[in-house]
């Protein structure tokens, strides 16, 4: 607000300042009520009261002083107080002043000071200069002409006498404002700096405010940031975690060639990685359409029986997917049978597939509900498809296998697969110094069923003499195709009097035997040499020949019988040496 605004309209700033503007309001009501006595008391001494036109006039103007005064105390803004209203106040200053001087001087004082002090005191001393130049010259204009006219009788030294009181009234009245307007100047001036300083603080507390609110904004931005890098960070965690336990397995499946460790191995890496409270893999079985359970992290054995019978019940019932990978973090027993008696609440299962056909599921469980995730079946999805991949390529091993060991006739082991095998039997019974029995079997006259039923009908005898054989050995024993017409039975931890013992059990058993097929039966006699190491070979060469000498010696001495090495006939003979 500029300092002539603040005069004409009033409104200046602090407490000193309300307080004057108080004790001006106060006095102008005072004296509204003088005047108004003052009327009274004229009318009461027989006087019309608008013949005295000075009271009434000081009246009006105090009403409007005090108009303008109440006006700024209701908050007028000092913009509508306009030069015009300026202009105005002054104007009914000065006729205030006027009628003032006119009729009662007592009233005069009043009427001048009170402005006067107040615009001294609201807009400082220089700006209080015209008023008080006003008010002196029409006080020694008014008092002039009242001297001159009103009092005929007076001197000129009284009337010169009445301008010097007037004069050094206004010098005294001026000394008193400059010094009040000093003071208040100084006291605007530190309100001023006041003001500047707030405003200044104020400025700088804005600024503050702003470089706070940029800062909590790129504070946000970093935490946005960073927590998009935690993000990223777990994401990359968890992809190289699954990275790894993929390698891992890829590993084990190029490392380990048995089907049931390399399962084993899979399942622990799933409990580990995962932490799942349990895992399962089950095989399915292509006869029954069953699966079977072949590795699982539950070891309660009754638990794992009820797990293994209900499974396939809760797969026929369709609780239970094979075809595709599903997920269930809400289970109860009644909807899956296989949890029965442990407390399982999420599982998720999904298939072993390859080719297009299920070979098994994995099926991993959790003690809490919603513990898994479609990442998680996503992470089993992809280990399943490697261990899909291993399976199919392990039971491809084991029909090459077959195809490479087994002969196609009669489904006994082949020559070459004998032969490794009776290296390694050698190596073990030397090392534990353990027996190793061979016995050679040659069917006797054979070529006579070729040449009288046909090759069919010899190969029919093949086969019947091969199965039969095979149902009567342990599972310790090898039984391999020699030769056309010669098997071999080789019998690890076995003398030579057990391995002629059950060769004469054989004998006796194949010549009872019938070998029929829908025209012909015909009954079949074998012959057999017998030997064993160390009694008779000391090296599998040695074994071979002594077997082979011996069922030369079988053939010789009239067919379908028995003959055990270092015998020639019903002669010992010596061991090889
Ligand atoms: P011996 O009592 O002296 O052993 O007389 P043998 O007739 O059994 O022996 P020989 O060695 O003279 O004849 C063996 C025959 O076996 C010759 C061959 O044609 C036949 N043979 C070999 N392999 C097969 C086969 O896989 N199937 C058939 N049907 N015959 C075979
Ligand atoms: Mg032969
Ligand atoms: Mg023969």
């Amino acid at each position: 607000m500029d300092t002539d605004d603040k005069l004409m309209s009033g409104q200046v700033t602090g407490n000193l300042e309300d307080l004057f503007r108080f004790v001006s309001r106060i006095t102008c009501i005072a004296l509204l009520v003088l005047m108004a006595g003052d009327i009274l008391f004229r009318m009461g001494e027989g006087i019309p009261a608008f013949l005295h036109i000075s009271p009434v006039i000081q009246v009006v103007c105090w009403g409007i002083h005090f108009g303008f005064s109440f006006l700024v105390n209701r908050g007028l803004d000092e913009k509508h107080l306009s030069i015009r209203l300026r202009g105005l106040y002054l104007e009914v200053f000065v006729l205030l002043l006027f009628v003032s001087s006119l009729r009662h001087p007592g009233y005069f004082y009043f009427i001048v000071l009170l402005p006067i002090t107040f615009s001294t005191l609201s807009a400082g001393f220089l700006r209080t200069l015209p008023l008080m130049t006003w008010a002196l010259a029409l006080q020694l204009f008014m008092q002039w002409l009242l001297g001159s006219h009103l009092d005929s009788n007076g001197s000129i030294a009284a009337l010169w006498m009445n301008l010097l009181i007037v004069a050094a009234q206004y010098g005294i009245i001026g000394f008193a404002c400059q010094v009040w307007g000093a003071a208040q100047e100084k006291f605007r001036l530190s309100e001023e700096e006041n003001a500047n300083l707030v405003a200044r603080l104020g400025d700088k507390y804005v600024q503050l405010e702003e470089v706070r609110r940029e800062m909590q904004s790129q504070y946000d931005q970093l935490r946005k940031a960073n927590f998009q890098t935690e993000e990223s960070n777990r994401k990359l965690t968890t992809s190289l975690a699954e990275f790894y336990t993929v390698q891992q397995i890829s590993q084990a499946i190029s490392s380990i060639f048995d089907m049931n460790e390399l399962l084993k191995f899979v399942n622990d890496v799933i409990i580990g990685v995962m932490g799942v409270s349990s895992s399962t893999i089950a095989l399915r079985n292509a006869q029954t359409d069953r699966m079977k359970v072949l590795v699982s992290s539950i070891f309660d054995k009754r638990e794992l029986a009820v797990f293994s019978d209900f499974v396939n019940q809760d797969i026929q019932r369709g609780g239970l997917s094979v075809s595709h990978s599903m997920l269930d973090n809400d289970v109860t027993a009644e909807e899956y049978r296989f949890v029965q008696g442990r407390s399982v609440r999420s599982i998720a299962c999904v298939p072993l597939v390859a080719k297009g056909s299920t070979l098994g599921i994995i099926l991993i469980e959790q003690v809490i509900p919603e513990a898994f995730t479609s990442e998680n079946v996503r992470l089993l999805e992809i280990l399943s498809q490697q261990v899909s991949i291993a399976i199919d390529n392990a039971r491809l091993y084991n029909q090459m296998q077959e195809m490479a060991t087994i002969d196609g006739l009669t489904g006994a082991y082949n020559r070459i697969h004998f032969q490794n095998c009776l290296q390694e039997e050698f190596d073990r019974a030397r090392e534990q110094g353990g027996d190793l029995a061979l016995i050679m079997c040659d069917i006797d006259h054979f070529k006579r069923f070729n040449d009288t039923h046909g090759h069919q009908f010899g190969d029919l005898v093949l086969k019947t003499l091969s199965a039969h054989i095979r149902e009567h050995l342990r599972k310790s024993d090898l039984f391999a195709r020699y030769g056309g017409e010669e098997f071999v039975i080789l019998m690890p931890h076995t003398t030579m009097r057990q391995a002629a013992d059950k060769a004469e059990e054989l004998r006796r058993s194949i010549s009872e035997m019938l070998v029929s097929d829908r025209v012909i039966s015909t009954s079949i006699t074998i012959s057999m040499g017998v030997s064993a190491f160390p009694e008779m070979a000391k090296n599998e060469i040695q074994l071979i020949k002594s077997a082979d000498d011996a069922l030369y010696s079988a053939k010789n001495s009239g067919r379908n019988r028995v003959q055990s090495a270092g015998f020639s006939g019903d002669e010992r003979t010596e061991p090889y040496s």
